[in-house]
C-alpha cells in the first residue's frame, strides 16, 4: 500500500521514473510526449543539461541561507535579470516558492501598501469570475472556481468577482471586439463604485486565463482599459501569470503583449520550469516605495524565500532562454500548431474553438459546433480525452466548468518550448486517435 496522499484517492497512477527532452517516462518504459508541460510549468522540456547543472553548482555550493539573514548571489542575479526584462515600473522582486505563495504575497502587498499610505480602509480585493489563483485560502478567496471554492465556503477572505466576460467570446457576436472588451472591463468600475472606491485595495486577473478557461486571452483593449480604471480609483492592479507567464505566450511576460504595466505581477510555473519550486512577486517602484518610507517592513515571509538553489534554477532557465532564443521559437511553433490543430480539428463536431497565444492553446470541447453548445455537465468530455490520450502516451490538462463554473469544458495544450516540428505532427496524431475513441 502507498503511504502517499494522492489528490485523486482512487487514482492509481503510474511512477515516473525519468524524464527525456518533452517526454516522461514511466516504471514500465512507456513514453508520455508531456503536450501540457505537467501544467504549463515544464518549458525546457525535462532533462535540460544546463539547468540540472546549474542546481547541482549551487547545492555544492550552498544549499540554503535564510533569507532573515542572508542574500544570496543567485538571488540578486535572478531578480537583476528579471527587473531587465520586466514591464516599465516595476522594480523589486519578492522570491517564494509556487503560485499560490506569491498570490498570497500579492494581496498582502496590496493591503499593506494602503495601510503604510495612511489609508486603512482599504481592504477589498476585486476578482473575476472562472479565474485561478491558486489554492491557499487567501489565494482561493481569490480565484472565481465555484466548483474549487464551493467546499472551502465561507472562505476566510471577503472579495468579489466580477464576471470576465471575454470567458465565452461567442457572447460578442454582433459587437466589435473593441467595444466588447470595453464593456468587459467597465464591469470593474461599477464593482468598483458598488464596493466603495475608498474601500478597494486591488483588482487582481490573469492576463490569459490558464487552467479555469483553457489560454482565453484578453481582448485587445480590455487591459489597458483595465489599467485605466484602476488608476482613476486609486486600486492596484494584480496581474495573476503564473500560468501564463515566463515566455509560455511567446513574450517573457504576456502583459507586454497587451501594453499594460501592473503594479504587482505574480510568476511561478515556468520561472523553476520543474526543476525547482519556485515563484515570485514583482511589484513598481511606488509600491516598493510606500514600505520603504513607511513601517520598512513587509509583514509576510516564508522559511524558503530565496531558496538559493531554487534561484540558480531558474537563473539558469531564464538565461537558457534569452541564450537560446526560446521566445522565438514560441512564437514560430505556436503558428506550426495552431496550424495543424485548425486543420486537423477546425470542422470537428466535438470541438468548438481553438484558440490561445504562445504556445498556451486552449481546445473547448461542445456538444455542438454549431449552436457552440457545451455538453451538460455529467457528459462532460474533459476528463475521458485526458484518460485516452493518456492510455495514447499524450499528457493534456483537462478542465471543466469554462462558461460559469458548471458547464463548458476544455483542454489545454502547453508543450515544452524545445518542441521541434515532428513533435507537433505527434501533438496532433495523438490527439486524432484519442478523438477517433471517444463514443458519439
Ligand atoms: N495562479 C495561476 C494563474 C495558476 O494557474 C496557478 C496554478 N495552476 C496558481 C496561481 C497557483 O500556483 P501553485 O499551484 O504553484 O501554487
Amino acid at each position: 500500500m502507498s503511504h502517499v496522499f494522492p489528490r485523486h484517492t482512487k487514482a492509481n497512477l503510474p511512477t515516473a521514473v525519468s524524464g527525456e527532452g518533452c517526454y516522461i517516462i514511466d516504471s514500465n518504459g512507456k513514453r508520455y510526449f508531456d503536450g501540457s508541460g505537467g501544467a504549463a510549468v515544464s518549458c525546457l522540456g525535462h532533462s535540460d543539461q544546463t539547468v540540472r547543472q546549474a542546481i547541482k553548482d549551487q547545492v555544492d555550493e550552498l544549499a540554503f541561507a535564510h533569507s532573515g539573514f542572508f542574500t544570496s548571489d543567485p538571488a540578486e542575479k535572478l531578480a537583476d535579470l528579471l527587473i531587465a526584462h520586466a514591464p516599465e515600473g516595476i522594480e523589486r522582486v519578492y522570491f517564494v516558492s509556487g503560485g499560490s505563495e506569491a498570490v498570497e504575497a500579492a494581496l498582502k502587498l496590496a493591503r499593506q501598501y494602503h495601510l503604510e499610505r495612511g489609508d486603512d480602509k482599504r481592504s477589498h480585493i476585486i476578482a473575476r469570475w472562472q479565474s485561478y489563483h491558486g489554492n491557499t485560502l487567501g489565494a482561493l478567496s481569490a480565484g472565481g472556481n465555484r466548483w474549487r471554492r464551493k467546499p472551502f465556503e465561507p472562505l476566510l477572505v471577503p472579495m468579489t468577482h466580477i464576471d470576465p466576460c471575454y470567458a465565452y467570446r461567442y457572447q460578442a457576436q454582433g459587437e466589435s471586439l473593441e467595444d466588447y472588451a470595453i464593456r468587459a472591463a467597465d464591469l470593474l468600475e461599477a464593482e468598483i463604485l458598488r464596493v466603495g472606491p475608498e474601500k478597494v485595495a486591488a483588482f487582481i486577473c490573469e492576463p490569459v486565463v490558464g487552467a479555469t478557461m483553457g489560454a482565453v486571452t484578453a481582448e485587445p483593449g480590455y487591459l489597458k482599459r483595465i489599467r485605466k480604471i484602476c488608476d482613476q480609483y486609486g486600486v492596484l492592479l494584480i496581474l495573476d501569470e503564473v500560468m501564463c507567464g515566463m515566455g509560455r505566450t511567446g513574450s517573457l511576460f504576456a502583459c507586454d503583449q497587451d501594453g499594460v504595466s501592473p503594479d504587482i505581477l505574480c510568476i511561478a510555473k515556468g520561472l523553476g520550469a520543474g526543476y525547482q519550486p519556485i515563484g515570485a512577486m514583482l511589484c513598481s517602484g511606488k509600491v516598493y516605495k510606500a514600505i520603504e518610507d513607511g513601517s520598512g517592513f513587509f509583514q509576510h515571509g516564508h522559511t524558503y524565500m530565496g531558496h538559493p538553489v531554487a534561484c540558480a534554477a531558474g537563473l539558469a532557465v531564464i538565461t537558457a532562454m534569452f541564450e537560446r532564443n526560446l521566445l522565438g521559437k514560441v512564437q514560430k511553433r505556436s503558428l506550426q500548431l495552431m496550424t495543424a490543430l485548425t486543420s486537423a480539428f477546425g470542422q470537428h463536431p466535438y470541438i468548438g474553438d481553438i484558440r490561445g497565444r504562445g504556445l498556451f492553446i486552449g481546445l473547448e470541447l461542445v456538444r455542438d459546433r454549431e449552436s457552440k453548445h457545451p455538453f451538460p455537465s455529467d457528459l462532460a468530455l474533459h476528463a475521458k480525452v485526458k484518460k485516452i490520450a493518456f492510455a495514447n502516451g499524450l499528457i493534456c490538462y483537462p478542465m471543466s466548468g469554462t462558461i460559469d463554473g458548471q458547464s463548458g469544458d476544455h483542454i489545454l495544450l502547453a508543450p515544452p518550448f524545445i518542441i521541434e516540428e515532428e513533435h507537433i505532427g505527434e501533438i496532433v496524431d495523438k490527439l486524432a486517435k484519442t478523438f477517433a475513441m471517444i463514443p458519439e
